[in-house]
């Protein structure tokens, strides 16, 4: 029994206050801190080995890009994630945006400002800019996830944040649409309403699934006048048919 070892204070501390992982529900015995047990933790692997030089996906083949990334011309350079989008990843984004868990926002801030110093690939950018939320969906939810990563890594490297793209439409959750609906139904859903001329750009945002959402702000970002446009995201899907997809 885990409480013998603790002081009564800590004891009836965790006992008014319990403390859960956020991936499992295990109980988080003090002193451990941060949002996850230590078997979830060991779960938590950084994105590494090959990947498509521009959308950062899992890609061994022969090319430098993937499939996807040789059939057409993008707005976005090239995308860098921090993890896959698989376990524990899902559970902690879905307590930070959906149950409005700040301190678990504040520790996936921390894990992507940490990764941004050893990142290949960002170079060189001059801002931040934060994928938005539409107003009413921000004004719901009291907060943007994507504007709180930004400022973490903003702290981190010095960068200044911008707010340079407003969305136009509220567009819906997009899981279970193909790439082509994403797509469609991303297409001139934000503008540039910020300084980007001549900036060379790093989108922030948590997640790339089918890469619809960072595409249609790159496209915004380049018709303001960035000179350049990349992605840095917490997690991405790695695009094939495992579980770690959408
Ligand atoms: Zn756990
Ligand atoms: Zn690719």
């Amino acid at each position: 029994m885990w409480l013998w070892g603790l002081g009564l204070k800590e004891a009836l501390l965790h006992w008014v206050f319990p403390r859960i992982c956020t991936a499992c529900r295990e109980d988080l015995p003090p002193p451990l801190e941060g949002p996850l047990c230590g078997s979830c933790l060991l779960k938590l692997r950084r994105l590494s080995g090959p990947a498509c030089r521009r959308c950062g996906k899992p890609w061994a083949g022969p090319e430098a890009c993937c499939y996807d990334c040789r059939k057409k011309l993008s707005p976005v350079d090239a995308v860098r994630a921090v993890f896959p989008y698989r376990t524990p990843l899902p559970e902690l984004l879905y307590s930070f945006k959906y149950g409005g868990r700040l301190w678990v926002g504040r520790a996936l801030g921390d894990w992507m400002a940490g990764a941004f110093r050893l990142q290949a690939g960002l170079e060189g950018a001059d801002a931040l800019v934060p994928v938005p939320l539409h107003p009413a969906r921000e004004r719901r939810r009291g907060f943007n996830q994507a504007r709180l990563l930004a400022q973490a890594v903003s702290r981190a490297s010095g960068l200044p944040v911008v707010e340079a793209l407003h969305r136009r439409r509220n567009t819906r959750p997009q899981w279970g649409l193909s790439r082509g609906e994403r797509e469609g139904r991303m297409a001139g859903a934000f503008e540039a309403s910020g300084p980007v001329k001549g900036r060379k750009v790093l989108l922030i945002d948590d997640v790339c699934t089918s890469g619809a959402t960072l595409e249609a702000c790159g496209r915004a970002l380049r018709e303001g006048g960035a000179a350049s446009v990349r992605a840095f995201v917490l997690a991405t899907a790695c695009g094939c048919k495992c579980a770690c997809g959408p």
